[in-house]
């Protein structure tokens, strides 16, 4: 039965969400790809910028490879959000100068008993790390209601979270204030942005020709969605109506919803804006 479960959970992805690999792209920058969420490290001098510090054994690994390996201090560090599998090990660097947040991100880190020198991005803050300039934006949220994203304008990479995980659907996390019509949202934002390459929350590092693929099947759902809506169907009648082709790429995993569960999510998030919007117009 065990052996069953471990072999489900492996072919849903469990083995890409808990295998840790670092990969160095240059002097200057490396990846820690799984081992709960992707972590970037841009490396300055004798220092380290660290988005998401992950979580369990992991977390402790990826110290040790900065700390121990390296001979770095990691001097700040950014949250792409709350889960524990990017935020969880946190404690692991106590004497960090910065830790860089969305507001509703630190409300829950703080809810959660975290103790760290937050600073809250509700926009943007820009820092200028050797020969890097890192830009931490608040684009939007909806993976949950605290997400932030990296650009590194120079080298043209984003780090995006759990925003946008390679090829997989997206999973708003309503425990956490996440809204997979916000989250089309804010793909829409990043895709925005200048980059070749995009740093996901889980999976290997993204061409833009990926991402691009992921805003169109979420922008052709919405409007998918929206045209059910404004029919007046239900839920089960615009499920069966939206089937949308060429995304077949794009599945599900143990963390992440089926095809027709983010359809399903969909349609409650565009229903529930709708009756607002109606019921604002009504309201005299
Ligand atoms: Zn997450």
């Amino acid at each position: 039965m065990l052996l069953a479960v471990c072999c489900f959970l492996a072919g849903c992805g469990l083995r890409t969400f808990l295998q840790l690999e670092a990969v160095r792209i240059d002097d200057g920058l490396e990846v820690w790809l799984g081992g709960g969420g992707n972590s970037v490290g841009v490396l300055h001098g004798r220092q380290a910028f660290l988005s998401d510090v992950k979580f369990a054994d992991f977390g402790m690994r990826l110290r040790h490879d900065l700390e121990d390996t390296l001979r770095l201090k990691v001097s700040r560090v950014m949250l792409t959000h709350a889960h524990q599998d990017h935020a969880g090990s946190l404690a692991l660097y106590p004497e960090v100068g910065a830790v860089l947040v969305h507001p509703n991100a630190k409300k829950r880190l703080l809810a959660q008993g975290e103790r760290a020198p937050f600073v809250e991005v509700d926009g943007e803050i820009r820092l200028f790390l050797g020969e890097e300039e890192v830009r931490v934006l608040n684009l939007g949220s909806g993976h949950t209601d605290g997400d932030l994203v990296a650009y590194l304008p120079k080298r043209k990479w984003v780090v995006a979270g759990d925003l946008v995980n390679e090829d997989l659907e997206p999973r708003a996390d309503q425990a956490y204030g996440g809204d997979v019509l916000v989250l089309a949202h804010t793909v829409q934002r990043i895709l925005e942005l200048d980059f070749t390459h995009l740093v996901p929350g889980h999976g290997q590092v993204m061409p833009r020709s990926k991402v691009e693929h992921f805003g169109d099947y979420l922008k052709q759902l919405e409007a998918g969605i929206r045209a059910e809506v404004t029919k007046g169907s239900d839920e089960d009648t615009a499920v069966r109506a939206v089937q949308l082709q060429g995304f077949d790429d794009i599945k599900t995993a143990f963390y992440v919803p089926s095809r027709e569960g983010t359809t399903r999510a969909m349609f409650q998030s565009v229903k529930k804006e709708t009756e607002m919007n109606s019921s604002k117009k009504e309201t005299p």
